[in-house]
């Protein structure tokens, strides 16, 4: 009985110590695989967001892949099925995708809390495409970090300081372009798809869009804006890689002008927003 007791407790003993040793040297192991939340969100410039502020603690999926029309796009049965074991949708606020699917997406999972990054930004006509601002990018960072922390308080302190750190590098990419388009205040400037707005404003430019709510514009629209264009002397069309370009060619080969690209939805979000003023600044000077 006593021989039998003592190899118990040293059975015992011995499990404790492979547990604690096993617990020491798999915690990066447990960080980057079950512990890690899973975050979904819309669009790629989103993910570098929820990256940069949840860091080793998050796996962040984007349901609009890259090169597709967000406002377009449809999910497939395997995106609903990852949705079904997602635990936080951060939503960018008012994309149509996001209107056509919320439903959809919140009915696979219940358990799902979702995000709205849009919260306490004031939304103009409409206009989706707040992450071009650095400035209201700022505040969908403080949305989303509130978002990771209600979802891992655990966590709280390191998901604060990282968007400590987002947002200085946010000012630092507000202040570097408002410096480069400074020179180009009060310019107007004419794009194919309308994502340019906030931007726009934000650094004291004026965005004229071809296409007027989503749509392409009307022969008599397209007439009076070509009109409004050539007396405006514009000879530059921004467009997008997401969309075609057919229509904007034509508009550029009717002013003598051209077509040049900038992108609204790449991932590498602070490099993309540098080299889309440093384009504005060559193209509009
Ligand atoms: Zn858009």
């Amino acid at each position: 009985m006593k021989r039998n007791s003592y190899l118990i407790t040293m059975l015992l003993l011995l499990g404790l110590m492979m547990l604690t040793t096993s617990g020491c040297n798999s915690t990066r192991e447990v960080n980057s695989n079950a512990d890690q939340i899973k975050v979904a969100v819309t669009i790629l410039p989103q993910a570098e967001l929820v990256n940069k502020i949840g860091g080793e603690q998050v796996a962040v999926s984007v349901l609009v892949p890259p090169g597709v029309d967000p406002h377009t796009y449809e999910l497939s049965p395997g995106q609903l099925k990852e949705l079904s074991e997602t635990a936080l949708y951060i939503r960018i606020g008012h994309i149509d995708f996001e209107k056509n699917w919320m439903n959809r997406i919140a009915g696979t999972n219940k358990d799902m809390v979702i995000i709205d990054s849009s919260q306490s930004i004031e939304i103009i006509n409409g206009d989706p495409h707040i992450w071009l601002s650095p400035r209201l990018a700022k505040i969908q960072a403080e949305n989303i970090a509130r978002a990771l922390q209600e979802a891992d308080p655990e966590h709280q302190q390191y998901y604060a300081d990282r968007l400590q750190n987002l947002q200085k590098e946010l000012d630092q990419l507000d202040s570097d372009i408002g410096e480069k388009l400074s020179p180009l205040k009060g310019s107007k400037f004419l794009v194919f798809h309308p994502s340019w707005g906030y931007f726009a404003r934000d650094y004291g430019l004026e965005e004229i869009a071809i296409e007027r709510d989503g749509k392409e514009p009307t022969a008599k629209e397209l007439a009076e804006l070509l009109s409004w264009a050539k007396t405006e002397g514009i000879k530059v069309i921004f467009a997008s890689p997401q969309h075609s370009t057919r229509e904007a060619e034509a508009v550029a080969r009717e002013l003598g002008g051209e077509v040049v690209i900038i992108d609204p939805l790449a991932g590498d979000y602070f490099p993309n927003l540098k080299k889309v003023a440093d384009t504005m600044a060559t193209a509009l000077k």
